[in-house]
């Protein structure tokens, strides 16, 4: 079997079109347009890039974008200072503070100084409490656009047994969350797993949130499974520098009913999640209907 490839591509760019489909709606019929606020902390190459790639794609939704840019060396007051005034400031709907913080700073103190409401990124401790418990809250982009994908592929989830691979919580446990509350049966693997390739071999659907370049080989895939591949790695091949998953792709596709690549693959979905978040999180604010097919 050669699995169908989920192209993450392409599927982002539908739900960028509904997002600005919404934004223009919400222009026309109500004079209010969206705005997301990023926050950056120091100078980390990676984060720079993100944050770019965050503010270009919600301007181009016909969104606010505002972005601020603080010194390394900014204290944790002066940080706090600044997310309040942005929960106080009405023409922001959402507040993304990019990770990682610089150490002297208390990242769960930050987070948790967000208005959940304006907590786009889905991980104030009242989100995951509420995604916990089943009830509506603003989802990690991440989990969300892998759930995305893996609803559109199948339609329903219900009874499949679903491996997460990974049990961090911005990926793992929230995606474990997830896939609970679509009806699936879901084990949450990590470092301390016993045989895990037996694990994985169970599973009708995989996810891969690990961090370890194609750690997860063909031969634990069941045949005709779903591979969602949520790792991102830079490693050297031939020696060019290349983007590769935390699954083997070659093997992996010869045995997965689908699969996602790796670049291509869930990675665009995380930013068009964070858009539609944060019209969700504008609609929730203004006591408006919520677009559809944008949330969990
Ligand atoms: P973390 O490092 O926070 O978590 C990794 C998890 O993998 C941990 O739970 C760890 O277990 C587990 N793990 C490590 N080694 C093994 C092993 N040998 N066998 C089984 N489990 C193992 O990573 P994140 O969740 O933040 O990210 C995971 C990957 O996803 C990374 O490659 C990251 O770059 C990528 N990523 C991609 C995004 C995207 O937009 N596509 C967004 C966010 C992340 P333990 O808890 O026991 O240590």
């Amino acid at each position: 079997m050669t699995a169908k490839i989920i192209d993450g591509k392409a599927f982002a760019a539908t739900i960028r079109e509904k997002v600005a489909g919404h934004v223009a709606r919400l222009k026309e019929e109500h004079g209010i347009t969206p705005g997301l606020a990023v926050v950056l902390v120091g100078e980390d190459p990676a984060s720079q890039v993100y944050v770019r790639s965050k503010g270009k794609q919600t301007v181009e939704v016909g969104m606010n974008s505002f972005e601020h840019k603080l010194d390394a060396d900014t204290s944790e007051a002066d940080l706090l200072a600044l997310i309040d005034t942005l929960n106080k400031d009405d023409s922001v709907h959402g507040i993304l503070v990019q990770l990682p913080l610089p150490k002297h700073l208390d990242e769960d103190l930050v987070i948790n100084s967000i208005s959940p409401e304006k907590d786009v990124d889905g991980f104030h401790i009242s989100n995951v409490g509420l995604l916990g418990t089943g009830q509506k809250s603003m989802v990690p982009c991440t989990p969300l656009g892998s759930l995305m994908m893996l609803r559109d592929h199948h339609g329903s989830l219900s009874g499949m047994n679903a491996v997460v691979i990974g049990r961090s919580n911005i990926v793992g446990k929230p995606m474990a969350q997830l896939l609970l509350g679509d009806s699936c049966t879901v084990t949450i693997a990590h470092s301390r797993t016993k045989d895990l390739a037996e694990v994985v071999r169970r599973a009708d659907i995989v996810v891969a949130a690990v961090g370890r370049p194609e750690m997860v080989p063909g031969d634990w895939i069941k045949e005709g499974a779903t591979v969602i591949d949520v790792g991102i790695n830079r490693i050297e091949r031939d020696g060019k520098n290349v983007l590769v998953g935390d699954v083997d792709f070659a093997s992996a596709k010869e045995v997965a009913g689908a699969i996602t690549p790796v670049p291509g693959g869930v990675g665009p979905m995380t930013i068009a999640c964070l858009l539609a978040n944060t019209v969700t999180a504008c609609c929730r604010s203004n006591d408006l209907s919520e677009p559809e097919g944008l949330t969990a």
